[in-house]
């Protein structure tokens, strides 16, 4: 059994399948194990109702949305076994219920578990024995990007490196059908300065409800009103923007505001904007759209098995994680808990045969 990728996925795939009696080898294209999950926050959620889940993310499958919603809980205490250092047993948000996980040693107790992990090596994924894709998405190429994504110009990548797409592009080239939300990403509207894998979550610019959004053109395109709870949707109208780049201005009591004060990147004076700010405004920040992992991919069945569009089965071909497509389509969800609880489907599937 291959699994390829030692992100969340791929990890608690190939633990999971030695629990269950089979020898994984798990091939990590990066230089270090952990994927886009040791980066993360570490919080691993679900919403806390089931209804407003489908509300939140309506385009999604409603079968893999109710597999991630039903087992999470379950999965999580799986997590804990494992030895998973959890941080906090609460999300700090009503809506959503899970815990967070400190990312480095969750990276650290998964790969101790797994026997064979073959650093810096693609997986070769020619058919033959079953393999797990989980190699975390298209979020990495530039050209799947823009071809399925179509933004207006190319997205700062805030993730790891090297998911670019090499387990979509297995998966289609054995005949497997695409998800919904292929156009869709997460991801977080940055300040338009240079930031390092050590910001992506401080330099978050996380306060849009609070702000007017203009674009270059002096276009005011987006509502605040109309801003998620995860902000996941100005950031997706941001990237087809004109340069994928936005303007939030502030007023005074905005700025005055603790949860944007202490996020707020570097200001820009009304006066020294591409357009002409409306009055009250008293500070802008100029904001990139940063993509950190593709919501659409591979279609599975309610086992993490590949389908092809008539329903029939990729033969031996499973995916876990963000290659596992359409889960969150329409909306936001947690791509830790896709990645855990589709990861032991997988491992579960292929032991089952
Ligand atoms: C800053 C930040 C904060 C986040 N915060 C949260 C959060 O709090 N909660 C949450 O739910 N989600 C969060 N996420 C998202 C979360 O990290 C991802 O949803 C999750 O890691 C996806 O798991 P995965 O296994 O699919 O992909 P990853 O964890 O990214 O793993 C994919 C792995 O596959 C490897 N790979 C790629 N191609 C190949 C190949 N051909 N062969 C072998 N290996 C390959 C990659 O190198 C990578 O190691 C955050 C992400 C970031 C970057």
């Amino acid at each position: 059994m291959i699994v390829a990728g030692a992100g969340m996925a791929g990890l608690v795939t190939a633990v999971r399948a030695r629990e269950l009696g089979l020898a994984p080898v798990v091939y990590e294209k990066g230089t270090r194990p952990g994927g886009s999950m040791l980066l993360s926050s570490g919080v691993v959620w679900r919403h806390a109702d089931w209804q407003a889940f489908r509300l939140e993310c309506p385009a999604g499958d409603e079968r893999s949305q109710r597999l991630v919603w039903e087992r999470l809980d379950d999965a999580l205490d799986w997590l804990r076994s494992v030895g998973a250092p959890v941080v906090q047993d609460e999300t700090e948000n009503p809506l959503t219920t899970g815990m967070r996980f400190d990312t480095r040693r969750l990276t650290e107790r998964l790969s101790s578990r797994v026997k064979t992990l073959r650093l810096g090596e693609p997986a070769p994924l020619e058919a033959g024995e079953p393999v797990v894709l989980a190699t975390g998405g298209f979020g990495g190429s530039p050209d799947l990007v823009a071809r399925y994504i179509e933004p207006a110009s190319p997205l700062r990548l805030r993730g790891n490196p090297w998911s670019t797409g090499d387990g979509l592009v297995h998966g289609l080239e054995r005949g497997a059908a695409l998800s919904t939300g292929m156009a869709e990403f997460y991801g977080r509207n940055m300040p338009d300065t240079p930031w390092t894998e050590a910001e992506y979550v401080a330099a978050a610019q996380l306060y849009a409800r609070r702000a007017r959004i203009f674009d270059e053109d002096g276009v005011e395109f987006f509502q605040a009103d109309d801003v998620s709870w995860s902000e996941t949707n100005v950031v997706q109208a941001t990237a087809r923007r004109p340069g994928a780049l936005a303007y939030y201005l502030l007023t005074e009591d905005a700025l005055a505001d603790p949860g944007v004060a202490s996020r707020v990147g570097p200001r820009i004076a009304p006066g020294k904007l591409p357009f002409i700010a409306p009055a009250g405004t008293s500070a802008a920040v100029r904001v990139v759209a940063s993509i950190t992992h593709t919501i659409g991919g591979l279609r599975v069945d309610e086992r993490a098995r590949v389908v092809r569009d008539d329903g029939s089965l990729v033969d031996g071909l499973y995916a876990a994680g963000v290659d596992a497509g359409g889960v969150a389509a329409g909306g936001y969800a947690s791509g830790l808990a896709q990645a855990l609880v589709l990861g032991l489907v997988a491992a579960e599937s292929v032991a089952a045969g």
